[in-house]
């Protein structure tokens, strides 16, 4: 099988292997640009929603390019957590559309971070600080942008430190202080971001090689996995995982299969009676 990656910020690297694994090979149409549905800088605002800019990639790859078994579209997104505050998560979403149906099979994975920085800063001392921290991290670039600016007069710097000290006291000149500085979450520029989009990429090629046991279609897979596995105390149901739910986009088969990992009990730690 072949599948073509619609993709402007070398993502194949992250792709490539977990889908040769189960035999697809990988091609990429790097013409389509993707920028246009959004930047992570903000120089061009998002409109569409994560799934639907994803799904667009596809389309548009699939039309310029037939002759596909699967067209393959991802979208990174990072917001305030809603559960845990000032924490930030990251989601990544990958959808592969066949040639010839408008469902996509659709995986997403995500994990609260610590390591992206977004902070106003007003001194070059909490500037310098900043970016110091971020770069010992293995990561050479940040994004420097003015609060309340329009997106077009944002600056974006990426260069190294150098060049970010230079453009911050550029700034600073001009009294355009405070500065927002922002970790570069390109999937090029994070090592990061990349691990967690090779995470999706293991769920998605899983998919891509599972049958449908009903309609026969390959892109049967995890939907989610069910919580509710009895405590090994009291026997009530716990937030630990109980079953997966499986299910398949074309023809809305399911199935729960218990999952295995687990064991049959709850450690009692999870159960909200025994350790309330
Ligand atoms: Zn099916
Ligand atoms: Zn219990």
């Amino acid at each position: 099988m072949k599948a073509l990656l619609i993709s402007k910020h070398q993502k194949e690297q992250s792709l490539l292997k977990p889908l040769l694994d189960v035999g697809i090979e990988l091609s990429v149409w790097h013409d389509f640009d993707t920028d246009q549905l959004g930047t992570f800088s903000g120089t061009i605002t998002r409109t569409l929603s994560p799934i639907d800019a994803a799904i667009a990639k596809a389309r548009a790859g699939r039309a310029s390019t037939p002759g596909f078994d699967w067209y393959i579209g991802s979208e990174g997104s990072f917001f305030s957590d809603p559960t845990v505050p000032f924490i930030t998560r990251h989601h990544e979403l990958l959808v592969a559309l066949p040639s010839q149906h408008e469902i996509p099979v659709v995986t997403e994975v995500s994990q609260l971070i610590s390591w992206a920085i977004d902070q106003e800063v007003s001194s070059e001392e909490a500037f310098l600080q900043l970016i110091d921290g971020d770069l010992s991290e293995g990561k050479e670039h940040a994004f420097l942008s003015l609060p309340g600016a329009p997106p077009q007069e944002r600056i974006e710097v990426a260069s190294g430190r150098e060049a970010l000290v230079k453009a911050y006291q550029q700034l600073s000149r001009n009294g355009e202080l405070p500065i927002q500085v922002m970790s570069d979450l390109r999937a090029h520029r994070s090592k990061n971001r990349r691990q967690l989009i090779e995470q999706a990429a293991q769920a998605l090629a899983a998919k891509l090689a599972t049958q449908c046991p009903n309609c026969g279609q390959k892109g049967f897979g995890i939907k989610r996995l069910l919580p509710g596995l009895p405590c090994a105390w009291c026997l009530n149901p716990t937030g630990a995982v109980r079953a997966q739910f499986w299910s398949c986009p074309f023809c809305n088969y399911q199935e729960e299969k218990s999952d295995s990992g687990s064991g049959p009990f709850a450690d009692p730690g999870m159960c909200g009676i025994c350790n309330p």
